[in-house]
């Protein structure tokens, strides 16, 4: 048998977590990666969170109420769930598993804690944080978003700080300067990541298994 790039996990579906501070445009990127490139899977996450206006059910989140988050966890159908400013976010797991199965890229938009816990069950995830140029455009982004009153948005600045501290657990750092460049460098990450021999046990085996055959 010949192997080519073909053998390589690019056929197969990844975890691809994507995280960094509110404001940081991480839901406009995957909005744009969805629009640009098909082989893409955003999960939709389940909050305790009030919707924010224009926000639907079932698209942006699933909303729902302390009650039936906790049950959800006692029954395990989380992949990774986190407190987050005073509410909980969780990533349903049947879905992902699903998608995965299906081939299809699959990307979590969670925050850092959840991001650890996807790492630690599943080591071939692959795991990106987003940063904004600065603090001062972080800011400034949040702010103009408008969709959350001040004390929300200096309780979200001030989580940003406790979230830095675990950057240098994520495989790449990438900055939302340019919306455009930005997807473009992420989509060409992921696709690289694709290569990695983390993600291609199969094939190394294969590597293995052709010489033992000379
Ligand atoms: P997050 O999901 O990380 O909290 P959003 O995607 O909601 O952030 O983006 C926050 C704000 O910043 C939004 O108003 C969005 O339009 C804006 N924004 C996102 N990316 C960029 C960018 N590259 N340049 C300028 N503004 C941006
Ligand atoms: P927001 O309220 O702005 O939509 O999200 C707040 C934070 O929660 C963001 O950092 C977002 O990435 C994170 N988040 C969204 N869904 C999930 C999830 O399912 N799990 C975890 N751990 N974090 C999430």
């Amino acid at each position: 048998m010949t192997l080519t790039g073909e053998h390589m996990a690019q056929d197969k579906g990844i975890i691809v977590v994507v995280s960094g501070f509110s404001g940081t445009g991480k839901g406009t990127l995957m909005k744009r990666l969805m629009e640009r490139y098909d082989n893409y899977t955003l999960s939709v996450s389940m909050t305790t969170r009030e919707p924010r206006e224009g926000e639907v059910d079932g698209r942006d989140y699933f909303f729902t109420t302390d009650e039936k988050f906790m049950r959800l966890i006692s029954e395990g159908r989380f992949i990774e769930h986190a407190g987050y400013c005073g509410h909980y976010y969780g990533t349903p797991r049947d879905f992902v598993e699903e998608q995965l199965d299906a081939g299809r890229d699959v990307l979590l938009e969670i925050e850092v804690q959840g991001a650890l816990q996807v790492k630690e069950k599943f080591p071939e995830a692959l795991l990106l944080f987003v940063t904004a140029p600065s603090a001062e455009e972080l800011s400034a982004r949040l702010h103009g978003r408008g969709t959350e009153d001040e004390e929300t948005i200096r309780r979200r600045l001030e989580r940003a700080k406790d979230e830095a501290v675990c950057i240098d657990r994520y495989d790449y750092l990438l900055v939302n300067d340019d919306l455009e460049r930005c997807t473009e460098e992420m989509h060409q990450t992921i696709r690289a990541a694709h290569r990695a021999p983390v993600r291609n046990k199969e094939f190394i085996g294969e590597i293995i298994r052709s010489l033992g055959k000379i």
